[in-house]
């Protein structure tokens, strides 16, 4: 993956070719912005551009059939020595050293809603960095979801953060940067990510193929600029699901909501319900929308919920997820945001 092969993030990828070629890399960054926009992507990227030996700026492509350098070769399959990657996991997974398995398989953010970055995890980084790199031209430590570090671990973070140690990056993101101690943010260089505009992902849809202009509206729409949400979509499963929320969010027809009676269904569902309802609750304050793109369709739903009616939605399908990720029934939970949501209107 080269930095041409991250999708949208025109600013950011300008800003880290800049500093790369500039030999001006700071020793610690914070890639905040919305979930599924590229942050980690990005940050695995910028690992491997650190320390590509084939190109100066920029990293090997990630296309299976181009000729790689062994660095690019070793972060790319999780196997270099001095790319560290940590990100929340359960406490049996940290024990037993198996991030790199969930990493292989994709699953990065697994676990980001339900477990946490340890004290542990951070006095083994600590630990790591005390050694010289092995074969690193600059050692990088990312830490994926960071917010997820509680107080405890944030404060010994800090303190590596307080002494940076030579020809290291540290990279931190999070999608609820507000849940790092300020401390630690003023010491980072801040990178915001966007959600990616209409343009972008449109482009990004069209690729895929097989979908009509109307499907690709529609996907655009509901995904919030998140390539992560739009991806979900494509697949067969998808289908089914875009019919749905088409039906639930234009037509306030929650009935449908009774249907799904699995785990991640629902999970999913209320992942693309949230963000739509935070934006109509944008609307109505009158304050410029996350997403400028959806304006007039945003626009042209919001005066059909009332503002008490928006809260109460916006509170339910959170308390919703976090019930889910606590293994209560998820028919149950289908069942509670119905009938609430039915009251309200
Ligand atoms: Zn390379």
């Amino acid at each position: 993956m080269s930095f041409n092969e991250i999708i949208g993030q025109i600013e950011v990828k300008k800003l880290l070719k800049k500093s790369l070629k500039k030999g001006r890399i700071a020793s610690a960054y914070l890639f905040s912005g919305p979930e599924g926009v590229g942050k980690t992507t990005t940050s695995l990227n910028f690992a491997k551009a650190m320390n590509c030996k084939l190109y100066q700026f920029d990293s090997c492509s990630k296309d299976i059939s181009g000729v790689k350098c062994p660095s690019c070769k070793k972060i790319e399959t999780f196997s270099h020595p001095d790319v560290k990657i940590v990100f929340p996991v359960p406490k049996k997974i940290r024990e037993e050293n198996k991030r790199n398995e969930l990493l292989r398989e994709g699953k990065i953010h697994k676990y980001k809603k339900t477990e946490i970055i340890s004290i542990d995890d951070i006095r083994d980084i600590e630990k790591s960095l005390l050694m010289k790199p092995f074969e690193a031209k600059r050692r990088v430590v990312i830490i994926i979801d960071a917010d997820a570090m509680k107080h405890e671990a944030q404060n010994a973070f800090l303190k590596i953060l307080e002494e940076p140690p030579q020809d290291t990056t540290i990279i931190l993101t999070s999608s609820h940067a507000e849940g790092l101690f300020s401390t630690i943010v003023s010491r980072c260089q801040k990178i915001t990510f966007k959600r990616l505009s209409k343009t972008e992902m449109k482009n990004f849809l069209s690729e895929k193929g097989e979908l009509t202009d109307e499907e690709i509206e529609l996907i655009c729409l509901l995904s919030g600029g998140s390539i992560k949400n739009a991806m979900e979509f494509l697949d067969e499963e998808g289908r089914g699901e875009r019919q749905l929320l088409k039906t639930i969010t234009t037509k306030k027809d929650y009935d449908k909501l009774k249907e799904i009676y699995d785990k991640e269904g629902l999970e999913k569902i209320i992942n693309f319900l949230l963000p739509f309802f935070r934006d109509i609750q944008i609307a109505r304050t009158g304050e410029k929308l996350i997403n400028a793109d959806m304006k007039d369709y945003i626009h042209s739903v919001h005066t059909k919920y009332s503002r008490e009616e928006l809260n109460e939605t916006v509170e339910l399908l959170e308390k919703s997820l976090i019930n889910i990720s606590r293994n209560i029934s998820p028919e149950l939970i289908s069942n509670v945001i119905f009938d609430r949501i039915k009251e309200t209107n």
